[in-house]
């Protein structure tokens, strides 16, 4: 026997639909590239989203068909994602940190035939387009009047005009939810990047669980600031959950340094901000010469990599900011877990929820998890045991766009690549990447253990553990080290700073100072770029 309730397919159209009718007066506040603020409201985005599916329409683009982007966090990127997958072709966020040969490769692969992009990245579809013959039109997102002369890039139009004729009446067509609405290629750091491709259904559901109190706890009372980008995994799904919960948008666009970062909480009064642990970095780095201080900034959520215990720290107790430690990633859509303590943790120590709040967390309803060992076995939840960390659920890929890799699951759990423990209470917590993990002497090192301690220091910026081939333990843990500036301190005080806070044979053996520790396009470190720089280094004693 079937439910006898309506069957309604869940799909993105019906959320910027539902921001329109009950928040249509929500603030939507974006920081163009041109420097200034711009201000409008839900129920503006609502009808330049059906110019756009209007404009869509008039080329003549076909159901399912993509259109990329590559853009900044801003107000026509929030309206070409209702605009876009509303109107049933699929979105394709491009990450513009990528190389232009990556660029042209992944759009070729995606068969993009519209790119829309801010001028910042003329220069890279300059670099590109001749590449790329199934791009039927680039649409630069400026206003009317502001194309820039003699660029070179055929079929060029201003978004403004691109949509300015266009009627802001639309009928959102009516689909399968499990239709493509977007897609995002990962980092890819071996082999060509693959792509998730997300369908209305995940994400609907997604940006639901997003919003939920104890994960990301979304409300219309919120003024959110989504410093992560946009075109990332749709910005943590954060424009999807907005339009549900009717909360104000506040759009850093390419201003992404602490100062900018600062004025904008502080002018818009913003009191949720998600973002990777290098922003906050920056952030923080501002604010503590000039003892700044939050004057609305309650929550903060951080992940894409681990956040040091340091930076908990700081925004907790110095700045009265809740830190709520995310984990996920671009086959997840990407939410996994969040750290949010449960009620009986609130009894404990600060010292013991501090160790909760360093884990990524408990699991979203919707996502499964499991952690196995190397014979395959299912490893138990005592907070020890450490294994591969597989995962299933709705909004979890099950395969890559177009076939490419084969079928990524085992037993249907998707293998995340990540080594976790995951404790009684359900708290997991990442160890490593699985070919990040060191091994010594037949023990594991953590070697986001090391960083954490080492960025501890008041005088490190950024700290990179590596392990180093070793003829007796096989290998070894070496800490790449960038310093603050003007700071100082040496490989020898610096390895005295591990002393208490770790096991001994889980001290580095070496501390190599470096410039810089390369970062990859969504802001991770980039190992095998550090184990490059670092090709003809040689262990000391060996
Ligand atoms: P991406 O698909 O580019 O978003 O990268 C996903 C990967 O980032 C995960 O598999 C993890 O290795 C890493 N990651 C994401 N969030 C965290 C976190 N909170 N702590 C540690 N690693 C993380």
């Amino acid at each position: 026997m079937l439910g006898l309730m309506q069957d309604q397919p869940l799909l993105i159209s019906s959320l910027i639909d539902f921001a329109e009718k009950h928040h249509g007066e929500g603030e939507i506040v974006s920081r163009r590239v041109e420097g200034d603020l711009h201000r409008y409201h839900w129920r503006d985005v609502a009808k330049r989203a059906r110019q756009a599916a209007n404009a869509l329409d008039a080329m003549g683009l076909k159901f399912s068909d993509r259109v990329a982007t590559l853009a900044w966090n801003g107000y026509r990127h929030l309206e070409l994602y209702f605009g876009v997958s509303g109107s049933g072709r699929v979105l394709h966020t491009i990450n513009p940190r990528l190389h232009p040969d990556q660029i042209a490769w992944i759009a070729n692969h995606a068969e993009d035939q519209v790119l829309c992009f801010d001028l910042t990245f003329l220069p890279l579809v300059q670099a590109v387009h001749a590449r790329c013959p199934g791009i039927r039109e680039f649409v630069a997102l400026c206003d009317s009047g502001k194309l820039p002369q003699d660029s070179g890039v055929p079929n060029l139009v201003a978004y403004e005009d691109w949509i300015g004729g266009q009627p802001g009446t639309y009928a959102w067509p009516q689909f399968d939810e499990n239709s493509a609405s977007s897609m995002c290629y990962t980092s890819g750091t071996t082999g060509n990047p693959k792509a998730a491709l997300y369908s209305h259904r995940s994400t609907i559901l997604h940006a639901y669980a997003a919003a939920l109190p104890d994960v990301m706890c979304l409300s219309a009372r919120d003024s959110v600031l989504p410093v992560v980008p946009m075109f990332h995994v749709n910005a943590w799904g954060i424009p999807y959950s907005a339009a549900l919960t009717g909360c104000k948008l506040v759009f850093p666009g390419p201003a992404m340094d602490g100062k900018s970062i600062y004025e904008l909480i502080e002018s818009e009064k913003v009191s949720y901000a998600a973002g990777v642990p290098t922003v906050w970095q920056m952030l923080l780095g501002h604010m503590k010469p000039g003892g700044l201080r939050f004057s609305t900034l309650k929550r903060t959520v951080i992940g894409g990599s681990a956040c040091p215990p340091a930076m908990i720290n700081a925004f907790r107790e110095d700045y009265g900011v809740e830190v709520l430690h995310a984990w996920g990633m671009t086959e997840m859509s990407p939410l996994g877990t969040l750290c949010t303590l449960k009620n009986k943790d609130l009894e404990k120590s600060p010292e013991e929820q501090m160790r909760i709040r360093l884990k990524q967390g408990r699991a979203i309803f919707g996502v499964d998890m499991k952690i196995v060992g190397e014979d395959g076995k299912e490893l138990p939840w005592d907070g020890k045991a450490s294994g591969d960390l597989y995962v299933r659920g709705p909004w979890v890929v099950r395969e890559y766009f177009k076939g490419e890799g084969g079928s990524p699951l085992v037993d249907g759990w998707f293998p995340t690549g990540d080594v976790a423990t995951i404790d009684a209470d359900g708290y997991m917590q990442i160890t490593d990447r699985s070919k990040d993990v060191i091994k010594s002497g037949g023990e594991w090192i953590s070697s986001i253990d090391v960083e954490n301690i080492a960025v501890a220091h008041p005088a490190v910026a950024m700290a990179a553990c590596v392990g180093m081939k070793h003829p007796k333990w096989d290998e070894r843990p070496i800490v790449a080290v960038v310093r603050k500036p003007g700071a100082e301190v040496t490989r020898e005080e610096l390895i005295k700073f591990y002393e208490g806070k770790t096991a001994k044979w889980q001290i580095p053996d070496d501390v190599v100072f470096v410039d810089a520790i390369p970062i990859g396009a969504t802001g991770k470190m980039l190992k095998t770029r550090l184990r490059e720089m670092l090709k003809d280094y040689k262990l000391p004693n060996t």
